[in-house]
C-alpha cells in the first residue's frame, strides 16, 4: 500500500519545512492540511460567513475551489498563498477546526492526497485521525520560547513587524485551543516518535524522521 509519513506538532514547530524537505527527498506528495483549514477561514473572512454558523462553514469547507500546484495555494483561481499565512487567518482557522462537521467535511479531500509513490502529510490530527495507519507517524515540538522566537524572525524577514509578547500570547491561545477542543485535540498519535526541535535545525530534524522512516520501512 501507498506510505504516509504522518507529522504533526503545535504551530511554529517547523512541521511544515520539515515535512516539505522529507517530501521532497523522497519524491512524495505533500499535504499541509493546515492550508485546508485556513483555506475555509480564508473564504468565511471573505464571504461574510457567521463564523458560529457550523452548517454554512461546512458547506464552504465541503466545496472549496481549491488547488495545490507549483507549491502555490489557489483559490478560485487566485493565488492565495501569501493570504492564507496571515495571522487574522490562522486564528481563525483555528477557531473553525473546533467545529466537528467542517472536520469532517475536509476528510475526503484530505485522504485524495494519498497517492503513489507516498504522502507527507503534515498538521494536527494526520496521525490521530486521518491517517492512523501510517508506517511512520512522527510530533514535532519545540519549546514556546523557541516556537516564538522562529515566527518572529519569519515576520521580520518579510518586514511585517512583530512582537514578542504579542507573538507569545498569541502561540498560547492558539496552542490552547487546538489541545483542549473536544474532537481531534493536538497530542500525539499512538505510536508516534517525539522530536523535541527546541536545539535543533531543520536539516537536523529532517535527518532524524528520514532515519525512522528508513527502520519503519525494514520493519
Ligand atoms: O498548521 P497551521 O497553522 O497552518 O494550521 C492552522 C490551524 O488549523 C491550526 O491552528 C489548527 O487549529 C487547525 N488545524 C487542524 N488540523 C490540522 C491542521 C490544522 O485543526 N490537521
Amino acid at each position: 500500500s501507498i506510505p504516509v509519513i504522518a507529522i504533526d506538532g503545535p504551530t511554529a514547530s517547523g512541521k511544515g519545512t520539515v515535512a516539505h524537505r522529507v517530501a521532497d527527498k523522497l519524491g512524495f506528495h505533500y499535504l499541509d492540511s493546515g492550508a485546508l483549514y485556513r483555506l475555509t477561514a480564508l473564504s468565511a473572512l471573505r464571504r461574510g460567513t457567521d463564523l458560529a454558523d457550523e452548517h454554512a462553514l461546512a458547506k464552504l469547507a465541503e466545496h472549496l475551489p481549491c488547488s495545490f500546484t507549483g507549491g502555490n495555494v489557489i483559490l478560485s483561481h487566485e493565488n492565495v498563498s501569501d493570504a492564507i499565512r496571515a495571522e487574522l487567518v490562522g486564528n481563525t482557522a483555528s477557531k473553525i477546526a473546533a467545529l466537528p462537521s467542517v472536520r469532517h467535511a475536509l476528510v475526503g479531500l484530505q485522504l485524495g492526497f494519498r497517492k503513489a509513490p507516498g504522502l507527507v502529510a503534515d498538521g494536527r490530527d494526520m496521525g490521530t485521525v486521518i491517517f492512523p495507519h501510517a508506517p511512520l507517524k512522527v510530533f514535532l515540538t519545540a519549546s514556546v520560547a523557541a516556537r516564538a522566537e522562529r515566527r518572529y524572525k519569519q515576520l521580520i524577514d518579510k518586514g511585517i513587524p512583530a512582537n514578542m509578547e504579542d507573538l507569545l500570547m498569541d502561540l498560547q491561545a492558539r496552542d490552547d485551543r487546538d489541545t483542549h477542543r473536544a474532537i481531534a485535540p493536538l497530542v500525539p498519535a499512538e505510536g508516534a516518535h517525539v522530536l523535541d526541535t527546541s536545539h535543533m535545525n531543520a536539516d537536523q530534524a529532517v535527518d532524524e524522521v528520514l532515519k525512522w522512516y528508513a527502520a519503519a520501512m525494514k520493519s
